[in-house]
């Protein structure tokens, strides 16, 4: 077993929550991603919008949101969660991501910045290795850490995120976090996909 695949379920922290984690950007990479994100897609592009009317789980580009808005429709537990984060102080930024590698991690989740009285977060999910349904369930796993987040108010950097999860997680490796509840949403997203009337 290689060491990537004992990392398998793990997340990299401080500057991710990835499933599995094969390397990350640093704090100061992924700022200048989302800046650079940002400036591709003006905040608010109305194409971007989410039909719910929903804004603060904000997709970075159309096939984002396309994937964002199917996960919505079909899952209660992922309506759930975006529901939860509208009602909190958490923006979640959400882009797709292609893996060079098949062991790159599968979800990440990054603290950006804290603007304007909220706190913004980073997620991307890997659409190469990973097929749609995977990266449904992917994006509610990483959406139940963003949850997580929104629920433990001292987070305000990333300092925060790693004291949480060194407190709510499990290292499976040195740097990777995992929680238990993040893993079974994943498992309950796959399931309320395949079973769906
Ligand atoms: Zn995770």
């Amino acid at each position: 077993m290689s060491p990537q695949r004992s990392a398998a379920g793990g997340t990299r922290l401080p500057f991710s929550l990835a499933r599995r984690a094969r390397f990350t950007l640093g704090a100061a990479a992924a700022v200048a991603l989302l800046g650079s994100l940002a400036a591709a897609v003006p905040a608010g592009a109305a194409s971007n919008r989410h039909p719910e009317g929903w804004t603060q789980v904000r997709p970075l580009s159309p096939s984002a949101r396309d994937l964002l808005a199917e996960a919505t429709a079909r899952s209660p537990s992922v309506r759930s969660l975006v529901q939860q984060i509208e009602e909190s102080d958490v923006i979640v930024f959400f882009t797709l991501r292609y893996a060079r590698y098949q062991t790159e991690p599968r979800g990440q989740l990054r603290f950006m910045t804290r603007a304007g009285g909220y706190r913004m977060l980073l997620v991307d999910v890997e659409s190469w290795y990973s097929d749609r349904l995977e990266q449904m369930a992917m994006l509610g796993h990483e959406l139940q850490h963003a949850a997580e987040v929104a629920s433990a108010p001292e987070v305000v950097d990333e300092a925060g995120l790693l004291a949480l999860y060194r407190d709510i997680g499990r290292e499976m490796q040195r740097g990777h976090f995992e929680t238990a509840l993040a893993a079974s949403t994943e498992q309950m997203v796959m399931r309320e996909l395949l079973t769906e009337s």
